[in-house]
């Protein structure tokens, strides 16, 4: 009898817990596969100089382009992998990739920087930057000031010294560092301080409502303000309308990435966007 009640204790225990849990376990494996039938592609969103009309570089965005489903953006998958060692072989996958894409535009005498989104689990890793040096060395041809990594504020909450030692060390390298979706944090402020970032990124939840909601507003304007304090250069991520890009302008907020400019496209079609927008600078 004890025997029967623990056989249902435990089938009650399996059923409850586990309809997420089993869902990310599924995704968890999904992605170990994709990664190995080569399923995983990046896309490329440029960044550009509103003033000047020049593209600066590209962010590359990670799909998983699945054989029945088409492509599938990474808030389907990233966050069940984010919390297991998948994401570092996923990341070190699309440095890679991104390095390989770094040389093949070079060849081309186009020098654009790639930046790439970096999860908290892999950057925290504490051999992280022999890590990134070993990808480096697998492309000796890519200059690593070509190579930006995006992290976001929190990566650093858990551990600010390990974080912004690590960044530095990088940093040495040649490689440089953006701090993504800045503002959407708690600590801001102080963390910018304490994390030597050449490059802030005002989240595009401010972009979205900067001519209609004016905290928004504000805090778009104090975290420009805050960058030229501390020498960053700063970006508009989720710029999307001729009306956002004139007041980011006015702002003095000169780079930009958006919808407005371009959606994220694939590699094969990023020399001739280019082309065509330094032309045309909208
Ligand atoms: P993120 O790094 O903040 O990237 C910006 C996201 O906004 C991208 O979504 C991009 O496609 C989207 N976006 C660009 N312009 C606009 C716009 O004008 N309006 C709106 N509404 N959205 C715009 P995506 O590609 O779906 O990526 C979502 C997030 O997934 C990224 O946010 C990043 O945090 C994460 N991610 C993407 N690729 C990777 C990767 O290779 N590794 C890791 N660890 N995370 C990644
Ligand atoms: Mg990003
Ligand atoms: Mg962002
Ligand atoms: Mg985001």
């Amino acid at each position: 009898e004890a025997k029967q009640s623990g056989r249902n204790r435990f089938r009650f225990f399996d059923v409850s817990i586990s309809k997420e849990a089993r869902e990310a376990f599924r995704t968890i494996e999904c992605i170990r596969r994709a990664l190995t039938r080569d399923e995983l592609e990046l896309l490329y969103q440029p960044k550009v100089n509103l003033r000047s009309g020049k593209v600066m570089g590209f962010e590359a965005l990670l799909r998983w382009r699945h054989p029945k489903l088409g492509l599938i953006p990474p808030d389907a998958f990233l966050p069940a992998i984010e919390r297991t060692d998948v994401i570092i072989d996923v990341g070190e996958w699309v440095i890679d990739r991104a390095l390989r894409q770094i040389d093949a535009w070079a060849a081309l005498g186009k020098h654009w920087p790639v930046s790439v989104n970096i999860a908290a689990r892999h950057f925290q890793l504490p051999d992280f930057v022999e890590r990134l040096q070993r990808l480096l060395r697998r492309h000796p041809d890519v200059d690593p000031q070509s190579l930006d990594l995006e992290i976001v504020e929190s990566t650093a909450i858990d551990n600010l010294e390990h974080v912004s030692q690590c960044l530095t060390d990088c940093q040495k390298m040649g490689v440089t560092f953006s701090l993504d979706d800045f503002g959407t944090g708690f600590s801001s402020l102080s963390y910018l301080k304490r994390l030597p970032a050449e490059t802030v990124k005002i989240d595009k939840s401010f972009v979205r409502d900067i001519l209609h909601d004016k905290d928004d507003l504000a805090l778009s304007e104090a975290i420009i303000k805050l960058s030229r304090t501390f020498e960053r250069e700063v970006v508009a991520e989720g710029v999307e309308t001729d009306l956002q890009e004139s007041m980011l302008l006015g702002l003095g907020c000169y780079l930009a990435q958006g919808y407005g400019i371009a959606a994220p496209m694939p590699a094969d079609q990023v020399a001739e966007w280019a082309a065509h927008y330094e032309l045309n600078p909208r």
